[in-house]
């Protein structure tokens, strides 16, 4: 089977792996318009479950990524200066141009071929093919061209959010409110190796609008965010890597592929970053279009693309609300943080997607459920009555 890939990123990448090592023959080539070392961001996060497809799926491979990993047994929520750890929430990280390096190397070794540094624009560019899969991520022009065909839906939402950096290595993944005479500022913050964090600062759209960052230079900019989280980077600097203000699109497609094109990761469907499962989702997509075409054979395309849809759909799903309903809440923030105590607001943190109960919470980290339970004694009811 003669593949085309479009982007290098996580989906793309794992998927050719995949059908090299279902059948070594296929003819699987990648196209990155981006340099072998240059990629966007700082590093991303795994929840435990999301790993857990890995591990169950593919443990060669995520014990060939693992290494590279940091982990965290807890989360911590901090309101203002009052720092809430919640345990039993493991995650894991890692440097995403360190995650890409690790599969380029690892598809390399099976016999697929990197064309960086290429951009396409249109399919042909890449030569005839059987399989055409846009992995090009949340701003695919194929999904763009082809709106029609894929019936895309996108919602702007309107937080804004920046994705930087710092130098100061964080013990465990913290979600950082502070109130500001402005709004609320959210700092989401991981270390993802020894010496990095990944220092994302999300607020609402008034909040940025009363700041005036959009008349603010990017060095103001950086300047005004270190003020704002000060007792939290102690000194340490925020970095920049061609970090901008951007708003999270939601975007959504009811049909997944037409003729012999597919999409897979961003394309096709993009999850906030609050759930830490971008690249996951990303990945299992490629896992799903590889079993498809596994279980279908390569003759059939239409055959395997309806059964990756009618297969994928239903987890993917769930997951993609998950993240929809985190948008939510972090478009309430000000008023969350304002109107709840630190307790009362790291519960409703947990809770926020509506797939963690208080039986959960109890399992998790009985010592936040009880103090919980203290401000709302009815919870301890819905568990034990
Ligand atoms: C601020 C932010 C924070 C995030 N945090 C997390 C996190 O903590 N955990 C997590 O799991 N996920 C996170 N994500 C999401 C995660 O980065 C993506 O979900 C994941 O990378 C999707 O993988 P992908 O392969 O579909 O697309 P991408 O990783 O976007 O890869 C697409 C590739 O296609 C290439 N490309 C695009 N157009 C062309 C073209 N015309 N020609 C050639 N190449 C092209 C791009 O250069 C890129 O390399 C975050 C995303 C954002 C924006």
């Amino acid at each position: 089977m003669k593949i085309r890939i479009l982007g290098a990123g996580p989906a793309g990448l794992y998927f050719a792996a995949l059908m090299k090592r279902l059948d070594p023959v296929h003819d699987i080539a990648i196209y990155e318009r981006n340099p072998k070392d240059a990629t966007w961001g700082f590093g991303v996060v795994f929840s435990d479950k999301a790993l857990e497809f890995l591990r169950t799926d593919d443990d060669a491979l995520y014990q060939y990524l693992s290494r590279h990993l940091e982990n965290w047994p807890e989360i911590t929520i901090v309101h203002n200066d009052t720092a809430i750890p919640v345990a039993g929430n493991g995650f894991a990280s890692i440097g995403r141009l360190e995650l890409l390096t690790l599969l380029y190397d690892y598809v390399e070794a099976l016999g697929v071929k990197l064309h960086f540094e290429t951009e396409v624009t249109a399919l042909s560019q890449m030569g005839d093919a059987d399989l055409y899969v846009g992995a090009n991520g949340a701003f695919s022009w194929l999904r763009t061209e082809n709106e029609a065909n894929f019936e895309t839906t996108t919602d702007w939402r309107s937080n804004r959010f920046i994705w930087y950096g710092t130098t100061k290595a964080f013990n465990s993944l913290t979600l950082t409110f502070r109130e500001t005479g402005h709004g609320v500022f959210c700092a989401h913050h991981y270390r993802y190796r020894p010496d990095r964090s990944t220092f994302l600062v999300e607020v609402e759209e008034d909040t940025w609008q009363r700041v005036g960052f959009e008349s603010m230079s990017a060095e103001e900019t950086v300047r005004y965010c270190e003020k704002v989280f000060a007792k939290d980077l102690e000194g340490h600097p925020i970095i920049s890597n061609h970090s901008y203000w951007r708003q999270f699109p939601v975007i959504w497609n009811e049909r997944w592929s037409f003729d012999n094109v597919v999409l897979i990761g961003d394309a096709l469907r993009t999850a906030h970053f609050s759930i830490g499962s971008g690249t996951r989702l990303a990945m299992e997509d490629a896992v799903a279009l590889y079993k498809a075409f596994k279980n279908a054979g390569t003759t059939d395309i239409t055959c395997a693309l309806t059964e990756f849809q009618a297969s994928r759909l239903p987890p993917m799903k769930k997951i993609w609300d998950a993240a929809n309903t985190s948008i939510d809440w972090y478009e309430q923030m000000d008023k969350l943080v304002h109107d709840l105590t630190p307790v009362e607001f790291a519960y409703s943190y947990m809770t926020r997607t509506g797939r963690v109960s208080h039986a959960d919470i109890k399992k998790r980290d009985p010592v936040l459920a009880q103090a919980y339970e203290k401000l709302h004694p009815e919870v301890a009811l819905t568990v034990h009555g």
